[in-house]
């Protein structure tokens, strides 16, 4: 049902063309050796969509019922192959980009072919990490009426992917009055000052028990060592395992004010990729442990991870998600990532069966 050889050769063909997601000629070409690839295993091409200059690559039913997520940019620039050449020892698959996430992308079409019934998409995006601002709109209109989506990250080492925290960003911008800082500093209004008390007091708006974390970043103040500063900015990366927790985040946030006289506070930002919550991903969980020991697969977990995905999408908008279902391996984003050669064959049989068995529900 699964023949390896063609499996590896389709890893090598597709980690071969090398696309990183700045490069819109690089993500045209991939698009097009991934369409020629669903071409020849699936029996049809899928249609590629443009959206402001960017191709991504739509296969199968319009409005499917099983949605299959993945993305073909990674985070490597054209010339990375020739230092990190594709290559198989012993368990071991390298390459730019193997594990996160064209590995995970070919697992895909190999099981969509194994289980081969209608009612499938499978959607590949060229802007996943960049933040998907050209693909969202694709990702949740294709996953509307689905059932499930199965993300084709690769695991948390072999688990699954059933939370992924949400993120928020914010500046916060505190505009004061200069005035000299040794003649008459009492005419100023100290701007650095205001957002060194904002940052200690946002740094208390995460929750420890919650995993909600809020952490400033970067902070910027002054201009000169003997001026009073009438301008300072604060940067905030914030992370919630729930929604709830993004808004009261949010709504803190944006409420925060000053103690300092004549201070102006500007909030600027907000919520960016909303959680992945596991009350949207646990159904599709049981559904695959229940495979799991059909396929060789023993003791198949899960993981709560810290980062976002395109996943975090689709749950948002309460379709039920799962992810982790690529390639097992580890070091995405590092020049040491690696896929796991006999995980291969299970890992598609088991993606197989949960669309067999999904489809069929
Ligand atoms: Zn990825």
């Amino acid at each position: 049902m699964v023949n390896l050889n063609t499996v590896l050769a389709d890893m090598q063909t597709l980690i071969e063309t090398e696309s990183p997601s700045a490069d819109l000629d690089a993500c045209a070409r991939v698009v097009q050796v991934a369409n020629e690839m669903l071409t020849q295993r699936l029996g049809s091409p899928g249609k590629v969509i443009n959206v402001a200059g960017r191709d991504h690559l739509w296969w199968g039913a319009e409005q499917p019922k099983v949605l299959v997520l993945g993305h073909i940019d990674t985070v490597w620039p054209i010339g990375t192959l020739a230092e990190i050449p594709f290559a198989i020892n012993g368990d071991k698959l390298t390459g730019p980009g193997c594990v996160d996430m064209k590995s995970g992308v070919v697992q895909g079409i190999h099981a969509i072919a194994a289980a081969n019934l209608p009612g499938v998409a499978y959607l590949l995006t060229t802007d996943e990490e960049i933040g998907s601002e050209t693909s969202r709109g694709l990702i949740e209109q294709a996953a509307a009426s689905a059932v499930a989506v199965l993300v084709l990250e690769c695991a948390q080492h072999e688990a699954l992917k059933t939370a992924r925290k949400g993120t928020s960003n914010y500046e916060i911008v505190a505009h004061g009055l200069a005035a000299h800082a040794g003649l008459e500093p009492e005419k100023g209004i100290n701007a650095g000052l205001a957002i060194s008390e904002i940052a200690l007091s946002v740094s208390k708006i995460g929750s420890a028990e919650l995993g909600t974390t809020v952490t400033p970043t970067v902070i910027k103040a002054g201009t000169t060592t003997n001026t009073v500063p009438a301008l300072a900015e604060l940067s905030i990366d914030v992370r919630a395992w729930s929604a709830t927790e993004q808004q009261r985040v949010d709504s803190e946030i944006k409420s925060i004010t000053s103690s300092i006289p004549g201070i102006k506070i500007e909030v600027k930002g907000g919520i960016n990729r909303p959680p992945m919550e596991t009350k949207l991903s646990m159904g599709l969980f049981s559904l695959a442990q229940e495979i799991a020991p059909e396929v060789g697969i023993t003791n198949l977990a899960n993981a709560e991870v810290g980062g976002a995905s395109d996943g975090n999408f689709t749950a948002a908008i309460g379709i039920p998600t799962i992810d982790g279902l690529g390639a097992v391996g580890a070091g995405s984003h590092a020049r040491t990532e690696w896929v796991s050669v006999s995980a291969i064959e299970p890992r598609v049989k088991l993606l197989a069966e949960m669309i067999t068995r999904l489809l069929k529900a």
